[in-house]
């Protein structure tokens, strides 16, 4: 009896010991931001998210204007455009915004095999590292489309979004703006596009109006890490609401 025990609680610590150690558990965790954990203020916590960039123009004009305002922000690139804007992703870096994977051609990445989905995913990811020096970028699946496939092989965090404006449709700066206010909370995730001359326009009147509502900007990690809350491979995310 004592025997099967010990075999039993050998059989339990291997199964331990292999969860701890399958690639998805290894790799985000162990890249995690270091700066994640900071103290924020004691205030509305909020997360601006950009899709579909870089584009030089508009980003650069976006992060002149995060960086005036002191706001940080969580960028969900394209893998193919990393070429041409090597030197404003190593900018959106070095001045604290957070950086993810939006495939390398915007593809849409359910029902992929493993080597389509790599070759979106994995390859935009070695493209980023070979460029910053770290390894810890979230996904964004393109149009948020989802399925236990992409949980499976994301080997990252999955975030989606709370607030959706549709930035892309009518390109409407005002109505953006009005939209993105009125559904503001502590705890959203907010999506736009840096790619639209109107969608900077917009983030930067959004950033000052919800300033004045007392709200306080911070990345994804640092919005999840105040809420006590460690992000985790392969789990798909909508909101850090309290
Ligand atoms: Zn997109």
């Amino acid at each position: 009896m004592k025997r099967h025990i010990g075999r039993r609680c050998a059989i339990l610590v291997l199964a331990l010991l292999l969860a701890v150690l399958s690639p998805s558990a290894l790799l985000y965790r162990d890249a995690v931001h270091t700066d994640a954990v900071v103290d924020l203020p004691e205030q509305k916590l909020i997360a601006l998210t950009f899709d579909d960039g870089p584009r030089r123009s508009t980003t650069t004009r976006l992060l002149d204007g995060l960086a005036e305002r002191g706001v940080t922000a969580t960028f969900f690139l394209i893998g193919c455009q990393i070429a041409d804007n090597e030197d404003v992703i190593r900018r959106m870096d070095r001045e604290g915004h957070q950086i993810g994977i939006h495939t390398f051609d915007h593809m849409q990445l359910t029902e992929l095999n493993q080597a389509d989905f790599d070759a979106q995913v994995e390859t935009t990811r070695t493209l980023l590292k070979d460029l910053l020096g770290h390894n810890d970028f979230l996904l964004r699946p393109p149009f948020g489309k989802w399925d236990e496939g992409v949980r499976t092989r994301a080997n990252c965090p999955i975030i989606l979004w709370s607030i959706d404006p549709e930035d892309w449709d009518d390109k409407n700066t005002a109505r953006v703006v009005e939209q993105v206010v009125s559904q503001a909370q502590d705890g959203s995730i907010i999506l736009l596009h840096d790619i639209y001359p109107e969608s900077v326009d917009a983030a930067l009147q959004i950033v000052d109006r919800l300033h004045a509502e007392g709200y306080y900007f911070c990345t994804i990690d640092q919005l999840f890490a105040a809420r006590g809350l460690s992000l985790k491979a392969g789990q798909v995310y909508w909101n850090a609401y309290p």
